[in-house]
Formats: C-alpha cells, structure tokens, sequence
C-alpha cells in the first residue's frame, strides 16, 4: 500500500493510502531543525511499513530542478537541502518531492472535483494561502515547480499595504491568511486566537468577525479576477482550515471577482469546497513517484 507525508510547518503526517482513501495515520509535530525533521519523517514512515517500497513527499515550498528545497519560509534550514537524496539515505527506497499545494492539486485530479473539472485552480487557505494548478487534465508544476502560487499575488499596492511572510507586502496571502485575518480581527475588537473565533464572531453577525472574514474574502476575489482573465478555468477548489468558514468568505469573493473579470462569464466559475479535508496533501504524496507533472 503506498505511503504519503504531508510534511507542514507544526505537523508531519504520514498515510498509508488505498483508492484515494488513508487507511492509518501517523502524526508527530514539526521539529525545529532540519536533520531531526528527516529523521522523524524516515522513523513515521517506517512505523507504518519496516521497509517501504516508494515514498511520495509533499512540502510547505518547493523543489528546484536538481531536487533541492527552496522557499520554505516556516521551516527554517531546508534551503539547498536535497531532501529526497536525504530520506533514500534513511529509508533505502527512491522518494519523489513535490509542492504540498500542487500535490494536493493531484490528489484532486484523480480523487476530487477534478474528475469533472479539466482546469482548475486548487487554492489552500491557511497561515499560507497557497496554490496548485490543474489544466486541460495535467497537473502543472512550471519550470521551477512555482506554477499555481497565487498566494504572492498582489491585491493592494499602497504603501500602508501589510507585509507578507515572503518578504514582499500587499499579497493575497496578507490579507487571506490566517495572520492577517486576525490581525483585522483584533484591530476590529474581536476575541480569540484563531480563525474559529473569528467564524463564530461572524455567525453571531458581529462586525469584527463579518468584516475580518469579508476582507479575506476580498482578496481573494481580487486575486482570483486576475487568474481568471489569464487562464479562462473551469473551477476554483478550496481546501485546508480556513475553507470551514468558506460560507462566511464567499460573498466578498464574489463581489470582488465580479468587480475585477474581465467578461461576466470569467466571474461565473464555479467555486468548489474540496471534499478530501485535511488528507489531500498525504493522497497526492502518495501518487508521486507513479506520476511524471506537466505531461
Ligand atoms: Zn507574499
């Protein structure tokens, strides 16, 4: 049975996986350096299977053409780190690398709305807001494995515009994510340290919690306007935490996409909640090392 790591910044998870579905789990939290993080994923893999076959592997950033990590802001120490070499070191078996947005993306090709849906945008929304894209049926890695990372965006251009994780300011992912939902949320009044509070302020109707979630979802509108009139898609698909409160964003999405599509229909897509929850990323780990991406 194939075996998946979602490698995240708190968490890893590691699945053994059967027609698109985990059969067993198992979870450790994230250590801070690089050489404990390789270990504890060799030693979660072979909690599941003594001696794995494969191993699919998604990360919170990307690999470059010679296999090597890059851009893993919350994981520190991985730059330049060759992290399959360094886990067929460990496990004895061949491990393939990818996007943990764009792995899920596969996961929804082959398990999910992509069934139906030939191109879609699969959009993950969290303390990142990161992105995997699916188009005429292939999904689509581009040339540094960056394709489909509409989280750095830019939706505001002001001066005042708020920083992002990534360095810049003004990205879709200031204002969507989980850091800058509560920061307006705070700003706002609001109570609570995560986008639940927010989500139950919003659904007792208080102000905070409506205008915190409104001008997520209006990012993401603006955002999503400019993926739109470059690439004409089928379906934008959801998934991650924040997708829970998708009811609560929808609306401000809605009016900002209409507001920035170029023709009526750009801003019809259909908008799809993921139905794989919190597992896609492990699913489409698994289905790696049998896939070659862009072909
Ligand atoms: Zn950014």
């Amino acid at each position: 049975m194939p075996i998946g790591v979602d490698f995240g910044g708190t968490r890893i998870k590691a699945g053994r996986v059967e027609d698109g579905r985990v059969k067993s789990h198992a979870v450790v939290n994230t250590p801070r350096d690089p050489a404990a993080v390789l270990d504890a994923i060799a030693a979660l893999v072979r909690e599941l299977q003594a001696e794995p076959d494969s191993l699919g592997l998604c990360i919170p950033g990307e690999v470059n053409e010679r296999g090597e990590c890059w851009r893993l802001p919350n994981v520190p120490g991985f730059d330049g780190v060759n992290i399959a070499r360094e886990l067929m070191k460990r496990l004895g078996c061949p491990v393939a690398v990818e996007n943990d947005a764009t792995a899920a993306a596969l996961a929804e090709r082959m398990y999910g709305h992509g069934l139906r849906e030939r191109s879609f945008l699969l959009v993950t929304l969290g303390t990142g807001t990161g992105g995997g894209l699916c188009l005429d049926g292939t999904v689509r890695r581009g040339r540094h494995g960056f394709a489909g990372e509409i989280g750095h965006v830019l939706v505001d251009s002001a001066s005042s515009a708020w920083p992002c994780g990534c360095g810049a300011q003004g990205c879709m992912e200031s204002y969507a994510g989980t850091t800058g939902i509560l920061r307006k949320y705070h700003e706002l009044g609001g109570q609570g340290q995560d986008v639940e509070a927010v989500a139950q302020s919003a659904r007792r109707g208080e102000s905070a919690g409506v205008e915190a979630l409104a001008m997520a979802g209006r990012a993401l509108g603006l955002g999503l306007g400019s993926i739109q009139n470059t690439l004409d898609l089928d379906a934008v698909v959801f998934s991650g935490g924040v997708s829970a409160s998708f009811d609560l964003i929808r609306p401000a999405m809605e009016a900002a996409l209409k507001e920035r599509a170029f023709a009526p229909p750009l801003a019809q897509v259909k908008l799809l909640v993921s139905a794989l929850g919190n597992d896609a990323g492990i699913i489409g780990a698994t289905l790696l090392p049998q896939v070659t991406l862009n072909e």
